[in-house]
Parts: structure tokens; C-alpha cells; sequence
């Protein structure tokens, strides 16, 4: 068994036998241009922002969630990759646990790469890797391009989140307020349970 070597920082920080998220399997040899955009109520509420790309889902942190107005600029600070299966995951990460509090999943679709240099499109990892990506979202709330831009480089990198001028660009409607549920199952992040852990890790049902 060789686990995808990005993941190593993601398995590295959680105990698997006392929280939910899953462990991740091999590389998913799907290419699935999938994303999903979890609400995630930790010591701080943020929303994380994931695009799948070579088999695990690339992530970045965006405290303030996405938002539909071009003229919002979204902090958005890259985390580690997840495994393709964290997209389906909701429940609770128990207190005292990396990442401890709630999760859901906010939205979920497919996406298109939009990313071109010089009138060719720029392939997702390589787009990732320079710093500027634009891709089309088909989400149950988030539609349409979106840009994330890096703005500082280097050990603690950032990047910007802004939704570009297209039809479904809204300023007038905050998504992350007037839309809080799950996609998944129409819970708020208030309403979720958490999956019992039984003795010996393994998640029973909630
Ligand atoms: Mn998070």
C-alpha cells in the first residue's frame, strides 16, 4: 500500500480512531472535476474551499465563505490536501481532536477548468503551482467563474477568492447567510449530530 504522498500531512494530524473524517484510501484514479465548499465550525467558523485535481482535493481555508459580489475579495489560506472521500463528510469532529467542531457540506458540484496562459488552457495542477486559477462552478449555490489568486507567496501563502462578472454574479444576495444549509441533507451546521464513536474507533451510526 503506498497512500497518496500528499495526504501524509493530512493523516499526520488526525487520530482516525477517534474522529469521523475519513482516513482516505488509495489515489482515486478518477479525474472527476469535482468540488466541494464545507462549513466548518471550528474554533473559528470558516469555509473550506476544495477543488478535486490528480485524485485529492486541493484546499484552501476561506474564513468569510464565498461570495457572489465581484467586488468581494475572499481571504482564502491553503490548507492540506484531503482525500476525495472528505468531500461526503458532515459530523463532528470531537473536542480536543485537529480541526474539533462541526462540519457540513455547505455546496458540491463539478467544475471546469477555465485557467488559460497565452490563449491555452493552463492544466489544474500547474495552474495551482503558478498561482492563478479560474474555474466555472456547477454547485447547488455556487455558479458560474470564480478567480483564486495567490497574493503573497512563500511559507504562509495567501490567496484571494472573488467571484467574476458573469450571469450569475449577485451582489445583492449574501449566499453564506441566506443559504446555510447542507446540500447534503438540508441540516444547518446547528442541527448536526455527531457519529458515536464505539469502542475500538469504529463510527457507529449517528
Ligand atoms: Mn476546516
Amino acid at each position: 500500500m503506498s497512500p497518496h504522498s500528499s495526504l501524509v500531512e493530512y493523516r499526520g494530524k488526525r487520530h482516525f480512531d477517534r474522529t469521523p473524517e475519513p482516513p482516505g484510501g488509495e489515489t482515486s484514479k478518477s479525474n472527476e472535476p469535482l468540488f466541494v465548499v464545507q462549513k466548518h465550525q471550528a474554533s473559528r467558523l470558516h469555509y473550506d474551499f476544495r477543488l478535486a485535481v490528480d485524485g485529492v482535493l486541493k484546499s484552501w481555508s476561506v474564513p468569510k465563505g464565498p461570495s457572489l459580489n465581484p467586488r468581494d475579495k475572499r481571504l482564502a489560506v491553503p490548507t492540506e490536501d484531503h482525500p476525495l472521500e472528505y468531500r461526503k463528510f458532515e459530523g463532528i469532529i470531537p473536542a480536543g481532536e485537529y480541526g474539533a467542531g462541526r462540519v457540513i457540506v455547505w455546496d458540491a458540484g463539478r467544475y471546469r477548468n477555465l485557467t488559460e496562459r497565452d490563449g491555452k488552457l493552463v492544466p489544474m495542477d500547474e495552474a495551482i503551482a503558478s498561482g492563478h486559477v479560474a474555474v466555472w462552478l456547477e454547485g447547488q449555490k455556487l455558479k458560474g467563474g470564480f478567480a483564486l489568486t495567490r497574493i503573497r507567496d512563500g511559507r504562509k501563502p495567501i490567496w484571494l477568492l472573488v467571484k467574476m462578472n458573469d450571469e450569475h454574479a449577485d451582489p445583492s444576495f449574501d449566499v453564506v447567510s441566506r443559504r446555510p444549509e447542507s446540500v447534503l441533507t438540508g441540516r444547518t451546521i446547528e442541527q448536526i449530530e455527531g457519529k458515536q464513536m464505539a469502542a475500538g474507533g469504529k463510527a457507529a451510526r449517528a
